[in-house]
């Protein structure tokens, strides 16, 4: 199966292109013809990893069909809010040369203490984008269960996916099960956990059983459990491999234990940390009062 249907019936390719800390223009522009090339037909990225403006003159001067591609973006912390989130969007398609985009996600649920209200205000921009033909679907990501009953009882529209991170050792059994129940399709991102999960002794020995690399084991291993990974790779052969992944199945056996396994690595990021504007200490003897984000 090499794609999901999203709960208003669109359908969204099954494993997506990661894009996150690509940023030289050569380099995506290159990486991205190769998964086009090779069959991904989803690209993954948002405002905040400054690619958007190569992605979107990569489909160009590779000539590639839009309809055929599904792109999805995030509006980032700092864009939330009715007005700010339809300006960023704005800024989000010219930078993608596109007039429409598939699939529009808040990055992140808690960044401020105000956080609830934020959402919903930001939701409702979200409703309107959609309801005018502009996204295709709209979702989340990183959403906890409180954040995402938060924005549901208070929307028209349900979320048709959430993004969060998804590897051996790291399911969140609890937003998954939740989302599962909801029909809110789960995308994993860092599904090698940004490489850390390929050198684990478990996930080699099981691979090895099926000659596959560890990194089509995880891949796999996300589609099995019915969730939509989204690996990352700058280099020609492990983007091909990655997507090499149709032709094998991981027994059940398999799977239990690559379920069970404890949490070995990861991000650290917690989705219930708020993420908010830090009051920096009182900087230069109390005349200037400095202000800083954390920038995931
Ligand atoms: P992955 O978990 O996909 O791991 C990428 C790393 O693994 C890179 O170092 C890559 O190296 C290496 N790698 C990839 N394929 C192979 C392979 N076959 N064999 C050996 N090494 C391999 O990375 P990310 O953390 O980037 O997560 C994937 C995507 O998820 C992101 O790019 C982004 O689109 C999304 N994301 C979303 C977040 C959110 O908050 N919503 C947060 C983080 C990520 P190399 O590139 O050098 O080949």
């Amino acid at each position: 199966m090499d794609k999901y249907i999203l709960s208003n019936g669109i359908e969204i390719p099954a494993i997506g292109f990661g894009t996150w800390h690509i940023k030289d223009k050569e380099i995506i522009t290159s990486s991205i013809s190769t998964a086009i090339n090779n069959g991904y037909r989803h690209i993954d990225t948002a405002s905040k990893y400054g690619n958007e403006e190569f992605i979107g003159e990569a489909l160009i001067e590779n000539k590639f069909d839009r309809t055929k591609i599904f792109i999805t973006s995030k509006l980032w912390n700092t864009e939330k809010g009715y007005e700010n989130t339809l300006r960023s969007f704005d800024e989000t398609l010219k930078r993608l040369k596109t007039d429409y985009l598939d699939l529009y996600l808040i990055h992140w649920a808690k960044t401020s203490d105000d956080w609830e209200s934020v959402n919903i205000e930001t939701w409702k921009a979200f409703e309107k984008l959609y309801l005018d033909g502009k996204i295709k679907a709209i979702g989340v990501s990183n959403f906890t269960v409180d954040a995402l009953k938060s924005l549901m009882n208070n929307c028209k529209i349900k979320p048709m996916v959430n993004q969060i991170e998804f590897h051996p050792g790291l399911m969140q059994n609890e937003v998954v099960n939740y989302c599962n129940k909801n029909n809110i399709l789960i995308e994993a991102w860092s599904p090698l956990g940004s490489g850390k999960m390929l050198d684990n002794d478990v996930l080699i020995s099981i691979a090895k059983k099926y000659n596959i690399s560890t990194a089509q084991l995880c891949i796999k291993w996300c589609l099995q459990n019915g969730v939509l990974p989204l690996p990352k790779s700058i280099t020609a052969e492990r983007i091909i491999e990655n997507y090499n992944v149709f032709d094998f199945c991981i027994t059940d056996e398999d799977m239990n234990t690559i379920n069970n396994m404890e949490y070995f690595a990861g991000s650290g990021l917690d989705p219930n940390v708020v993420v908010k504007k830090i009051k920096q200490s009182t900087l230069y003897n109390n005349t200037c009062i400095g202000y800083f984000v954390y920038f995931l």
